[in-house]
């Protein structure tokens, strides 16, 4: 009896254990029903409603630990995969992007001194550039026939100028902030990244599924999140223009309204956003008591 527990086979996921992604990754998993014990200083939570493991590790070690199928799948930012991947002599290239998430968002750039005669990427040749990412900035580079020096720093590359370490930086850029603040100017950006759903060369059948079945999840709750559910009441003769109007819906439910032959209410889940202009021409178009709903499940 007691081996049947041991014998069922565990998905296992490895997500950031504090940091910029952390929080959302955590909420994702909670969204697709999945139950975690709430121990977030260990290593290791398992789920007891879903067959899943959960690795909390730092992000940079996530694609070490999908090469070695320690986990199936991880979620990182694609800037951190992608470094990997170019400097890795091929051990990350079974890791394949499967989602992107929508959240981390950010961009690897280049920036330079205020005050630095910058006039395209030519203006870099023979300098010295600072990075954490010398893999993409080199392939850059090289695919733009520049060559630079390239310092490598694990952190605070943006002070490289002012302490003389670098000409130039290379990092990683959301608000710009940290570059303003540091007196330094974007120039170029090399990627644009999010953070995304990372599967390795899953063998075993049963895990594959496991692993679908979580994808499936997470697309639904991608879906539900962008969708909204809208009502309204519509003059009969217009409903035609009334339908044209709700974005991104199939076929809405339409359904007479008690003691009115001049007027139906109206159904329908919308795919992409409902905003304020959308409303305001349904309006115009005769609709009236217009509601519309987040939508907190939804499954074809
Ligand atoms: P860890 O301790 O896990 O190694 P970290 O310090 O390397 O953490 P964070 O600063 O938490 O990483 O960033 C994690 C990811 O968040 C980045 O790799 C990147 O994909 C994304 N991100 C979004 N905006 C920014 C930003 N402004 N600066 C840095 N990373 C950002
Ligand atoms: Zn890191």
């Amino acid at each position: 009896m007691g081996h049947r527990m041991d014998s069922e086979k565990r998905l296992k996921i490895a997500i950031q254990k504090s940091g910029r992604l952390a929080d959302m990754s955590l909420q994702l998993l909670e969204k697709c029903g999945i139950q975690l014990s709430k121990s977030r200083d260990q290593l290791l939570c398992r789920s007891q409603n879903f067959p899943l493991d959960v690795f909390l590790v730092r992000d940079d070690d996530i694609p070490a630990f999908l090469a070695t199928d320690v986990c199936q799948l991880g979620v990182l930012g694609q800037n951190v995969l992608r470094e990997k991947q170019a400097v890795g002599n091929g051990k990350f290239a079974g890791l394949v992007e499967e989602l992107p998430l929508g959240y981390g968002r950010c961009r690897l750039s280049i920036a330079v001194p205020q005050g630095f005669a910058y006039d395209g990427l030519a203006s870099l040749q023979g300098k010295t550039i600072a990075t954490s990412y010398k893999g993409l900035l080199g392939a850059y580079l090289t695919a733009n026939n520049i060559s630079a020096d390239i310092v490598t720093m694990e952190g605070a590359v943006e002070v490289a100028p002012r302490t003389h370490l670098a000409d130039v930086i290379c990092d990683l850029v959301s608000t710009g902030n940290t570059l303003i603040s540091n007196g330094l100017v974007e120039t170029d950006v090399i990627l644009q990244s999010e953070a995304v759903l990372v599967k390795n060369q899953i063998a075993d059948a049963e895990i594959a599924q496991l692993c679908d079945k979580l994808m499936s999840r997470i697309k639904a709750v991608q879906r539900a999140a962008q969708s909204r559910y809208i009502m309204l009441n519509s003059p009969t003769d217009s409903l035609a223009a009334i339908k044209a109007v709700l974005p991104g819906s199939q076929s809405p439910t339409v359904m007479p309204l008690q003691g009115r032959d001049d007027m139906v209410a109206v159904h329908a889940v919308c795919e992409e956003g409902v905003f304020w202009d959308t409303m305001e021409e349904l309006k115009a178009n005769g609709a009236n008591s217009i509601l519309v709903v987040p939508i907190e499940k939804m499954l074809d």
